[in-house]
């Protein structure tokens, strides 16, 4: 499944790979802070950013399988509320 964020790296042609993933990191992280609905999952060991389908459940399932809350970047934490766990 293509997502925006591949799309949009597609027309860089760059030689170097090390620059290359410099350019790829910068593009992701700014997609995901300028887009409300891209979240970078929570998991320590996992750098996928996953985007969340606007009106649906707060629950985001990451490419690597863990389950984070959507509202607060905690552990999916169904049925408690995000501020219970403050
Ligand atoms: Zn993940
Ligand atoms: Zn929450």
């Amino acid at each position: 499944m293509k997502d925006r964020v591949s799309q949009l790296c597609e027309p860089l042609i760059v030689e170097n790979p090390c620059v290359r993933l410099r350019y790829w990191q910068l593009i992701t992280n700014k997609l995901v802070q300028c887009n409300e609905l891209l979240r970078w999952c929570p998991s320590p060991n996992c750098s996928y950013a996953t985007k969340a389908i606007y009106g649906e459940t707060r629950l985001i399932r990451c490419k690597c399988v863990y389950k984070f809350c959507f509202i607060c970047n905690n552990d999916w934490h169904d049925p408690v509320k995000c501020h219970w766990l403050k």
